[in-house]
């Protein structure tokens, strides 16, 4: 029998989408035609500064083009929608991603309402979420993209088994949800009023975590041989947390000294992996995917804007 390594490995697959997003910007650019993103970053938020400024670096390295359009924190909306509309109206602008989140006296949906479906490469325009719930996907939210990538590329089947995700947010859990739908999962959706979320957990034969809960599933949550995805980013930073997590993990341990955090997950990674047929790290697993997904859509965005098939 062919061994099949558990740990899904995020950051292989990752790769393996950025070559082929590489060699498609390179035929593209051939036509003279160089994908642009261009992000709209509101305020200082460190990890929303990170976020952003490795998705442009991811970005370069590929051959496209990344602008940031950086607004101070309290950018009246108005202002942040004539942003978004000059960036609509630009001919050089394939993609426009929305840093989230915004302010809270930003109207975010408003926002989110007013970018171009088609230069939309998040896909959270209604009209692209409603292009998802039909099962004519065009712009995915790239996240549960990602996560639908890995199970294609790692022969993970999907239809007719049962698949639980754990979140309901706009952003991974819905739009999860119903891509595992037009899969052929049998889907159950769970959320913060879910009673006995372990007994819904344990039906899962696929297990996905977007819930923002650190370490919130454990193994009384997960069936034997559950293929589990943990969507879930933390960091933590003190030591007493990172020895109980990952209790004589070296490799942690040194991470933790060298960076003063590491980051964890939704699931408790080291006692739920001896009971799941695959799962994901953290990291390495669902965050790389997540910015490989956001290059494809950006070449998919300049594509059909210029009716590329
Ligand atoms: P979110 O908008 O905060 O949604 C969290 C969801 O989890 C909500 O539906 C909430 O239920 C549910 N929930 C909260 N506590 C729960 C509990 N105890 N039991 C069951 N359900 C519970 O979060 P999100 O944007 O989906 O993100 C989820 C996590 O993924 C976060 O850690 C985030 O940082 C991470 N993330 C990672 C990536 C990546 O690239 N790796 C991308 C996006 C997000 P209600 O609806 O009832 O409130």
């Amino acid at each position: 029998m062919e061994f099949v390594e558990k740990k899904l490995d995020g950051s292989r697959i990752a790769a393996e989408v950025r070559d082929e997003v590489a060699a498609e910007v390179a035929i593209l650019s051939r036509r003279g035609v160089i994908p642009r993103l261009d992000a709209v970053l509101v305020g200082e938020d460190p990890a929303s500064k990170v976020y952003v400024g490795s998705k442009a670096k991811t970005l370069a390295t590929l051959g496209m083009i990344s602008e940031t359009h950086h607004l101070a924190q309290d950018v009246p909306q108005a202002e942040l929608e004539s942003v978004i509309d000059r960036l609509n109206a630009d001919s050089e602008v394939d993609g426009i991603l929305v840093q989230l989140p915004l302010p809270d006296a930003i109207d975010t949906a408003a926002i989110l309402r007013r970018v171009y479906p088609t230069k939309d490469v998040d896909g959270f325009h209604p009209e692209n979420v409603g292009l998802l719930q039909q099962g004519n996907p065009r712009m995915v939210p790239c996240t549960p993209a990602g996560i639908m990538e890995m199970f294609r590329r790692e022969d993970i089947a999907i239809e007719g088994r049962r698949a639980v995700v754990v979140g309901r947010s706009d952003i991974v859990g819905k739009p999860m949800a119903m891509l595992l739908l037009h899969a052929h999962a049998t889907v159950t959706m769970c959320h913060s009023r879910t009673r006995d979320l372990a007994d819904v957990t344990r039906e899962a034969e696929i297990l996905i975590a977007a819930v923002g809960v650190r370490s919130l599933i454990g193994p009384e949550h997960v069936a034997d041989s559950a293929v589990v995805v943990d969507v879930g980013m933390h960091r933590v930073t003190d030591l007493e947390t990172v020895e109980r997590l990952y209790p004589g993990n070296q490799k942690k341990l040194a991470a933790f000294e060298k960076r003063g955090a590491v980051l964890t997950g939704d699931v408790d990674y080291t006692r739920v992996a001896p009971k799941a047929s695959r799962i994901t790290p953290v990291p390495g697993g669902v965050g790389p995917l997540t910015i490989a997904m956001l290059t494809a859509n950006t070449v998919k965005a300049a594509k059909l804007r210029r009716g590329i098939g």
